[in-house]
């Protein structure tokens, strides 16, 4: 049912929309990909890597309290939370690193908007002992100093990108740049499933461990899969890395879950897939959101992980195909599941995760007793504590107490 062409196109989305100098770069490294995703020895060292540098496997852990209180599906979490720097990033970065190797590349560059992407690099260059350079926005180098600082810790040089807005877009510019001026020695490492061919296939081979294990696991616990899989999107490789390993069952359900932020308004969310149509943005085809020029539009999350105005193509494909449903959730209510979680289960869940959270908390009441959930919790909430706090203390949110 998916087709995905050698050229990278899931069905009409994907491709490759970059300017000429790019494309022998690119198609390069579509081959060493080929070349080496089925390779013994380069699969054993990524499950080495996934297993002692970031904790593989990750459990599957069936929420008891929550799910009594909802009385209804049984919900269990896919705990992604629990890798090394607290996401699901690192399965990606690990799998690029060494594909760089590999290919005999001596520098990693990447680009990064909340900074989350670049310290799961900065932290994998680290460990293959290689040069990196992380490109930001200058406007999100002040509003991330903290994980600026984390990835200069661990030895990654942070250029910030000083033209137009400053923001996400340009940092991209100037990473390309950098890529094309030295192709030969560099590796461009991208943080999602987004983006010209081949990463949106590369992204999702080193993300699909992740449905793997849940796969396997779902069995061992309950003998059965589960009747629906929810994961957030932003760019949507947690989500994919999730979903690709049930595709081909059909009775399980796949459902990804977008921002829709402060309202659906434009400029208030960042629902691509739910709001959005279908257009070509770095690099690619894809639904997106855009201004009325045709431009990228604004976008907005209580998440800075989710606010992204496309989105990965297979997930475009997915829902034309009707293969798998793309719903939103607000800020609001994913900080009420935040707490939530954190309350019932003693875990902590990214603001992010806390969207499919909601979802599954929508849905799991009016589900059969003996129905299965899985929910990715792509990441745990470390990060989002001081930002929460601050809401709290303006009174934008309040505390819940649900223990009694
Ligand atoms: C970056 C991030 C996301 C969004 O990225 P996807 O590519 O859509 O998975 C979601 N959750 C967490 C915890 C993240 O760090």
């Amino acid at each position: 049912m998916t087709s995905i062409t050698a050229e990278g196109f899931f069905g009409e989305y994907g491709g490759q929309f970059v300017p000429e100098p790019l494309k022998p770069i690119l198609n390069t490294l579509a081959e060493a990909f080929e070349k080496y995703r089925n390779d013994p020895e380069f699969i054993r060292e990524y499950e080495y890597y996934v297993k002692h540098f970031s904790g593989r496997e990750t459990p599957l852990y069936l929420c008891k309290n929550l799910t009594e209180t909802l009385g209804g599906a049984k919900i269990y979490l896919k705990r992604e939370d629990l890798n090394h720097l607290g996401a699901h990033k690192v399965n990606n970065t690990i799998g690029q690193i060494l594909l760089a190797k590999r290919m005999g590349k001596k520098k990693i560059i990447a680009e990064t908007g909340a900074g989350q992407h670049g310290v799961a690099t900065a932290a994998t260059a680290a460990l293959m002992g290689m040069e990196c350079t992380v490109y930001m926005g200058a406007v999100d180098v002040e509003r991330q100093k903290l994980n600026v600082f984390r990835m200069e810790m661990m030895g990654t040089k942070v250029v910030a990108a000083q033209s137009g807005q400053r923001t996400l877009k340009e940092a991209v510019d100037e990473a390309l740049g950098a890529w094309i001026q030295d192709a030969e020695d560099t590796f461009y490492l991208l943080g999602s499933a987004v983006g010209p061919h081949p990463y949106p296939l590369m992204v999702r081979e080193f993300q699909s461990i992740v449905g793997r294990e849940a796969k396997q696991q779902i069995l061992e616990a309950e003998g059965r899969l589960p009747d629906c899989c929810i994961a957030c999107v932003g760019g949507g490789s947690n989500a994919i890395g999730l979903f690709s390993e049930f595709i081909e069952d059909k009775d399980v359900a796949l459902i990804g879950v977008e921002p829709s932020g402060r309202g659906l308004k434009y400029g208030e969310h960042a629902a691509t897939l739910c709001l959005g149509e279908p257009g070509v943005m770095h690099g690619f085809n894809s639904y997106m959101l855009k201004d009325e020029k045709g431009e990228p539009a604004e976008v907005y999350s209580i998440s800075a992980g989710l606010d992204y105005p496309s989105v990965g193509p297979e997930h475009s494909m997915l829902k034309d195909l009707g293969r798998a449903e793309y719903v939103y959730a607000s800020d609001k209510e994913a900080v009420d599941a935040f707490f939530q979680l954190s309350q019932m289960e003693g875990i902590i869940p990214a603001l992010e995760s806390s969207h499919a959270l909601a979802h599954a908390v929508r849905i799991a009441p009016d589900m059969d007793k003996d129905a299965i959930i899985v929910v990715n919790l792509s990441g745990r909430g470390d990060k989002d504590v001081a930002q929460i706090e601050e809401m709290v203390a303006k009174g934008e949110f309040e505390l819940p107490r649900m223990n009694g």
